[in-house]
């Protein structure tokens, strides 16, 4: 695969702009996402279409962050340590700070699914801020 095949090729919302000197065994790219972020990505995420977008653009991948996403009144801040769920499955948390300035940690799943809009604060979600944004 050379250089100026890939450069300025488009993946979804990714445009190639520049090959990253190898940082691992996989080689990767440089991308501007139509939202303006740039991120690096695997040559075979571009390629097997499991990045499309810089993160920007929510799907069901399991792997994608949250960071910067408003849920409610939080808004996630990063992931942490894997806690045990209640079924003794391994679950994605992530910190969060709500608007009433309490930092909470929440399991990914409830924040998608909509369950925990609040570090408990409130019990009426604002409703202003969708927190279904299937772009
Ligand atoms: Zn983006
Ligand atoms: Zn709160």
């Amino acid at each position: 695969m050379e250089k100026a095949e890939m450069t300025g090729r488009r993946f979804g919302m990714l445009t190639v702009i520049s090959r990253v000197p190898y940082t691992q065994a996989v080689r990767s790219w440089k991308c501007l996402c139509d939202c303006g972020n740039e991120v690096i990505v695997s040559q075979d995420d571009l390629f097997w279409g499991s990045a499309s977008n810089c993160g920007c653009k929510r799907d069901d991948d399991p792997g994608f962050r949250l960071e910067g996403n408003k849920y409610g009144r939080l808004t996630v801040i990063r992931e942490v340590d894997p806690i045990f769920s209640p079924e003794e499955t391994l679950e994605s948390v992530w910190l969060c700070r709500c608007k009433c300035g309490r930092k909470v940690v929440v399991p990914r799943n409830k924040l998608l699914s909509g369950d925990t809009l609040s570090c408990g604060c409130t019990d009426t979600p604002d409703s202003s801020s969708s927190n279904q944004e299937m772009v």
